[in-house]
């Protein structure tokens, strides 16, 4: 087995969409990104490169490449999860703490859960997703942007 750790966090930003967790969330705004903003997706792609010591979301999928261009994140996460099985890996468990004063993300964790297990060709049991506020305080109280901590674990296939 192994595990790894993953951080993301992206500034809000006017007449965007947001997307958390492969789910879109009514809001007022979005997150700035070069892809979707899903800070959700990119902190869980990250823990999962980071177990098997791949490196990270930007080395495969680089800011700078307009492919990438407001490209939906789950793609990033199942191409993610493709490497991982070339090199014998399947998802164990994860775990993700969503830091953000607003919105609300209750009502939209079991999609999100769901979302995730499926891109990651796992069982919703093996998601677990959450939520907290920062009681306003720092950036993500002052409701300048928010951000994700995901932990992965892997598990050899074989
Ligand atoms: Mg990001």
């Amino acid at each position: 087995m192994r595990i790894g750790h993953g951080y993301d966090a992206h500034r809000f930003e006017g007449g965007r969409p947001l997307v958390l967790g492969g789910v879109h969330v009514p809001h007022d705004r979005g997150l700035a990104a070069h892809s979707d903003g899903d800070a959700v997706i990119h902190a869980l792609c990250d823990a999962l490169l980071g177990a098997a010591a791949m490196g990270d979301i930007g080395a495969y999928f680089p800011d700078t490449d307009a492919a990438f261009r407001n490209i939906d994140s789950r793609l990033l996460l199942r191409r993610v999860l493709e490497l991982l099985q070339q090199r014998g890996w399947r998802v164990g468990n994860v775990d993700i703490t969503i830091i953000a004063q607003a919105p609300r993300l209750a009502k939209f964790i079991p999609d999100m859960r769901k979302t995730l297990a499926g891109d990651l060709q796992t069982g919703i049991d093996n998601v677990s997703i959450k939520a907290t506020t920062t009681e306003r305080m720092g950036f993500t109280g002052r409701e300048e942007g928010l951000a994700a901590h995901a932990v992965a674990l892997l598990v050899s296939a074989g």
